[in-house]
């Protein structure tokens, strides 16, 4: 079964928008196989984004990211990867689709409610940064 990492953002996770979100995930077929409320530290956040160290956005972005507690999720189910991303609607808000999350709940371009994985390399990467096999159930 394919996954992905799902992180429900300090903006979303502090507007009790947590549930509202899984219940879309949830209702389009996908399985929550592992969940948490944590804390990002810059540390982790380097390790998670990478990929974007040294982009203008960057500093903010972590800022963010550790400023409160987020959720972080392990979503299953075909074509997962593809589908959530597609849920969540374009990386700025006001470019989301009617429906999606970041059309729903997002503020702007930093503050955009969700992340998912973008690829598998990229799940396989990021979901082991956030849970270890045990604390995974499918
Ligand atoms: P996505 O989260 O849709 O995969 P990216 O991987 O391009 O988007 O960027 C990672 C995160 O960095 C975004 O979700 C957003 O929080 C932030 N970000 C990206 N581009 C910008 C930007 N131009 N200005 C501010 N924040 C940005
Ligand atoms: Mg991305």
């Amino acid at each position: 079964m394919q996954k992905t990492l799902v992180l429900i953002k300090p903006d979303a996770f502090g507007k009790n928008h947590s549930g509202d979100i899984i219940k879309l995930y949830e209702d389009a077929g996908f399985k929550v196989v592992a969940a948490k409320v944590m804390r990002m530290t810059p540390e982790l956040a380097a390790k998670h984004y990478v990929e974007h160290i040294g982009r203008p956005y960057y500093s903010a972005l972590v800022e963010f990211m550790t400023s409160a507690p987020l959720m972080a999720l392990v979503l299953a189910g075909d074509d997962v990867i593809k589908r959530v991303r597609e849920l969540n609607g374009a990386t700025n808000p006001a470019e989301a689709s009617e429906g999606t999350v970041r059309k729903l709940y997002a503020e702007d371009k930093t503050k955009n409610a969700v992340h998912a994985s973008d690829s598998e390399a990229s799940a396989a990467r990021e979901i082991p940064i956030f849970f270890s096999a045990c604390e995974m159930f499918d």
